[in-house]
C-alpha cells in the first residue's frame, strides 16, 4: 500500500518538495533537512532504481496525471517526472543554496538550458555577462536565437550602469550571469545587480558552479542558482551532473507534464547518480574549506615570487571588498585562481613543468577534483568565445586557469611548484 498522505505530513511537515528556505550557513541548512534512512534501516538512503511505480487502484493513476497526487504526498508517476532518490539529492541542493526547492538534471548544460528555456519564450531577450563558461557563452550566442529565436545582450557586469540600460523593461525575460566568473573570477555584486534587474521585473539566474558553500546567491536576491555538480559538488571528476535550484512554482513548472522543460527535453538524471553524489555532499564544506585555504596560500606564495596571480582573496583582487562582504564565513574564496603568463607559450612551459617535472597537478579542464587541474583558458574552455570577446571579458591569451586541489600537504605541493616555476 501506498503511505497514507496524511501520516506522511505528520513525518515531514508535507514539504516533500521544500528544503527549508533559510538564511543559516549552508552546512548548518544541510545538517538540518530530514535524513534520509535506507528502507531497512539502513544509515544511508535506498536508491529507488525504478523508471515506474505501480499503484494499487487504477484512480490512483488518473489522480497522479491531473497533479491530485504527486511527490508532495510520496506519489511517483515514471523516473523523467520526479524520482524519490534524485528528489532526494535535490533537497540538499536547496538547502546547500537556501531556496525553496531544487531539482537535479543530467548535467550542467542541461540545467542551464532548461531553466533559460522555462524563463524565456520565442523572441524573448536576456542579458547577460560577458564572461561566462564557454559552453554556457555558445548557448546564448549561437544555439539560442538559431533554435528559438532568444537572443543575448552581452554586458560588463562590473558596470552597473551599462547592466541597467542593457535591460529593455517588458522585454528582457531573465539576466543571467555567474556568481565567479570563468576564468577571470570576476565577483558579482549579486545583491545590487538584483535590485537592478528586479526593478525591471526581469528573473536573475545565477551560476554558482565556482562557488559552491563560499557564496550563495539566492540568499542575497538572485531567484534561480544553477550548477554543474560536475565541478566541486561532485569532487570526484567522474560525473557529469547539473542542479536548477529556485522557487517551488519554478521547479513545478518545469516538471510540468504539459509545459515543462525538464519533463519535456528530458535531461535526466539516474537514481544511481543521484545516490552516488548525495554522498559526497556532507562533506562538501570540509572540501570547500581546504580548497580555499590551499588557494589562499598558493595566490599569496605565487604574488611573492612576482607572478600576476588573480585570486577574490587576495587584497588586490578588483572585487576583494565586495567578497568579504558576500561570502559566507569559514569557506574563504573558493579554490579556484588565475595566473595570467602573458603568452600562451609561457602558459604552456609553465604547465608542463608543473605536471611533467614536478607532478604538483595536472593539465586538464574541469574544476573540483581532489588533485590541482591546470588549463589554458584562451585554448580551452573558453575557446568557443571569439578574439575579440576573449579580450572583452578579460580572458589574456596566457591566463592559466588552476582548480587547487587538496592531496599531500601543503609544503609538499608548494615545493613542487617553486621548483617547477624556478626551472622555468
Ligand atoms: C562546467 C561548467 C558548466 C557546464 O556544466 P556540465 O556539467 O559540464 O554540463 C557550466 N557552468 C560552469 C561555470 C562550469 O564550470
Amino acid at each position: 500500500m501506498k503511505r497514507n498522505a496524511r501520516d506522511d505530513d505528520n513525518n515531514n511537515g508535507g514539504e516533500a518538495l521544500l528544503a527549508k528556505k533559510s538564511s543559516l550557513d549552508p552546512a548548518a541548512a544541510l545538517a538540518s533537512i530530514r535524513h534520509e534512512f535506507g528502507e531497512h534501516g539502513g544509515v544511508n538512503m535506498s536508491i529507488e532504481a525504478s523508471a515506474t511505480f505501480t499503484v494499487m487502484e487504477p484512480e490512483t493513476m488518473r489522480r497522479m496525471f491531473t497533479g491530485e497526487l504527486g511527490p508532495d504526498n510520496d506519489f511517483f508517476v515514471y523516473s523523467r517526472h520526479f524520482n524519490p532518490t534524485v528528489l532526494n539529492l535535490s533537497r540538499q541542493m536547496a538547502a546547500l543554496e537556501g531556496t525553496e526547492a531544487a531539482y537535479c538534471t543530467s548535467s550542467g548544460m542541461s540545467a542551464i538550458s532548461s531553466v533559460m528555456l522555462q524563463l524565456c519564450s520565442s523572441g524573448g531577450h536576456v542579458v547577460a555577462s560577458k564572461t561566462l563558461y564557454g559552453g554556457t557563452h555558445a548557448l546564448l550566442t549561437h544555439f539560442f536565437p538559431r533554435a528559438c529565436n532568444i537572443t543575448t545582450s552581452f554586458v560588463d557586469i562590473t558596470d552597473h550602469e551599462a547592466v541597467a540600460e542593457a535591460i529593455v523593461e517588458g522585454q528582457t525575460q531573465v539576466f543571467y550571469f555567474e556568481a565567479m566568473a570563468n576564468p577571470t573570477l570576476t565577483v558579482a555584486d549579486i545583491p545590487e545587480l538584483s535590485r537592478i534587474a528586479h526593478d525591471k521585473g526581469v528573473t536573475v539566474v545565477v551560476d554558482n558552479t565556482f562557488a559552491p558553500m563560499v557564496l550563495s546567491p539566492a540568499k542575497l536576491g538572485a531567484d534561480v542558482v544553477v550548477h554543474s555538480i560536475s565541478k566541486f559538488i561532485s569532487g570526484g571528476a567522474d560525473i557529469i551532473a547539473g542542479a536548477v535550484c529556485g522557487s517551488e512554482k519554478l521547479v513545478k513548472g518545469m516538471m510540468d507534464l504539459r509545459g515543462g522543460s525538464l519533463m519535456l527535453l528530458g535531461p535526466t538524471m539516474n537514481a544511481k547518480v543521484a545516490f552516488e553524489l548525495s554522498e559526497r555532499i556532507p562533506h562538501l564544506a570540509l572540501r570547500m574549506k581546504e580548497h580555499s585555504r590551499r588557494a589562499q596560500v598558493y595566490a599569496e606564495k605565487m604574488k611573492e615570487l612576482g607572478l600576476k596571480v588573480i585570486y577574490p582573496g587576495l587584497e588586490d583582487h578588483p572585487q576583494h571588498k565586495l567578497a568579504r562582504r558576500i561570502v559566507n564565513k569559514e569557506y574563504g574564496y573558493g579554490g579556484l585562481l588565475s595566473i595570467d603568463m602573458e603568452t600562451e607559450e609561457r602558459a604552456n612551459k609553465l604547465m608542463t613543468y608543473l605536471q611533467n617535472a614536478t607532478q604538483f597537478g595536472l593539465m586538464a579542464v574541469s574544476l573540483g577534483y581532489y588533485e590541482t587541474l591546470m588549463s589554458c583558458s584562451g585554448s580551452s574552455t573558453s575557446s568557443e568565445l571569439d578574439p575579440d570577446q576573449k579580450e572583452a571579458a578579460g580572458i589574456s591569451p596566457g591566463l592559466v586557469r588552476m582548480s587547487v586541489g587538496y592531496v599531500g600537504t601543503l609544503e609538499q605541493k608548494w615545493s613542487q611548484f617553486e621548483k617547477a616555476f624556478l626551472r622555468m
